[in-house]
């Protein structure tokens, strides 16, 4: 284990450095001042007077960063506040997130997109990016003033949580997010059709007495989102596609040169609806834990480039809003402490995928779906990076939790792969002691 003080000029020392832009880990050292990468070394020891940090062993990459989490500030500060969610993700390896905008009030307003900037500023253990809503108040009728939120710091435009029914109103915005250069984020659902939905819909729904929502709902929505960005030349990301249709909607879509591009969450990747069979609420998500094919569609998707990252939709609840019965516990789980250890475990270390792709699909990837900054590990930009042992095995206890909120399937669970920390601009934040 590293122990290592706030020292804003040193050497990081025999790190196997991972460039996921350049697609290679090498062994190497990084020579960071005042905060920023200054030199990438290829030699293990290089001769100096500055501090070094012996990495010997470890991974040295660029931040993660992630752009779906849900900080929950302001307004439902029991659940997760700036602090909190930025210290999960911290801990998880993330330097960057950028957060969705259904809050209370909701980043409807520029004057909100201001305050969780400041927020963050005082308290954000990591860069915070900001989504502006599409609609007011979430509510799928009336434009928000996109070029307010952007002059405010908005860098991407979602009613996430909510699809946009009103296909005039999502045509619009299309059309106006692409005058003043913005991503529109969609949450695809049909909600007539996934209306009280507990789960996917299948024979396991059907065993075990609960609701679900179809393929489908998700499939629609997708289709005719795609059919929108067509038509308007706009600019449009699909979050946490969870079906075998919905990735494949995406990739004919992508071969048509249509421009959008699509997320993937690492709990759909990784689990099935079989989870729910003991209705453990913090496997409720929205979009639903899907089947087997789901998963296989979603992880060739990941290596054809169909979906183009992976993001969390880290999603907190309090214990009591998730104690109740199956049907009104609200869906979501945490996701940004264990969303490097989970892919790791189950994608790198079962020989799905490599590492340097996967760390690719952590940081470069979305960075670039959003147009934010991060993802790469070069001279000339902020020391924004993540040190990591990917083959250490560890527990991810209750007590490690660094959100406020715990509902996550995978607390007691063993990984193989741990974040050890993070540097944001060079300086040192780490959970592993
Ligand atoms: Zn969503």
């Amino acid at each position: 284990m590293i122990s290592w003080k706030d020292k804003r000029d040193f050497w990081i020392m025999g790190a196997k450095i991972a460039d996921p832009a350049g697609g290679k880990i090498k062994t190497g050292s990084v020579l960071v001042q005042k905060g920023m990468i200054c030199e990438v070394a290829p030699q293990k020891t290089p001769e100096t007077d500055l501090p070094v940090l012996d990495a010997g062993g470890l991974v040295l990459a660029p931040g993660f960063v992630d752009i779906h989490t849900h900080l929950r500030e302001p307004g439902f500060e029991d659940k997760e506040t700036i602090e909190t969610g930025t210290a999960a993700a911290a801990s998880g390896g993330y330097t960057s997130i950028m957060c969705m905008a259904n809050t209370q009030p909701v980043v409807d307003d520029p004057s909100v997109v201001e305050y969780i900037r400041r927020r963050a500023e005082m308290s954000g253990r990591c860069r915070v990016y900001v989504a502006g809503a599409v609609t007011r108040g979430l509510a799928g009728e009336e434009i928000t003033e996109f070029h307010h939120l952007k002059k405010a710091g908005a860098v991407a435009l979602s009613d996430d949580g909510r699809f946009i029914v009103n296909s005039k109103v999502m045509r619009l915005a299309l059309e106006y997010a692409k005058m003043i250069g913005l991503p529109v984020i969609s949450h695809c659902e049909d909600p007539y059709l996934a209306d009280d939905a507990q789960m996917n819909e299948s024979y396991v729904s059907t065993r075990l007495g609960l609701r679900g929502a179809p393929a489908a709902s998700e499939e629609i929505a997708i289709a005719r989102d795609i059919r929108l960005a067509a038509l308007t030349g706009g600019r449009l990301h699909i979050a946490h596609v969870s079906t075998a249709g919905g990735v494949d909607l995406v990739r004919k879509a992508k071969k048509t040169g249509i421009a959008v591009t699509a997320e993937a969450s690492p709990h759909h990747l990784t689990l099935d609806e079989t989870m729910l069979e003991n209705y453990d609420r913090n496997f409720k998500v929205n979009p639903p834990l899907r089947g087997a094919r789901d998963i296989a569609a979603l992880r060739a998707g990941l290596k054809d480039g169909t979906i183009d990252c992976i993001a969390t939709d880290h999603a907190p609840h309090t214990e009591i809003d998730k104690q109740v019965e199956f049907n009104y516990a609200p869906s979501g789980m945490t996701g940004l402490q264990t969303a490097f250890a989970q892919l790791n475990t189950e994608l790198v270390e079962k020989g799905e995928m490599e590492l340097v792709e996967l760390l690719r699909l952590l940081s470069t990837a979305p960075a670039s779906v959003i147009g934010i900054p991060g993802g790469r590990l070069e001279p000339g930009l902020p020391a924004d990076l993540v040190l990591l042992d990917p083959k250490e095995e560890w527990v991810f206890e209750r007590s490690m939790v660094r959100s406020r909120s715990y509902n996550t399937p995978l607390i007691g669970k063993k990984f193989t792969g741990r974040v050890h920390g993070v540097f944001l601009e060079g300086k040192w934040y780490s959970d592993v002691s």
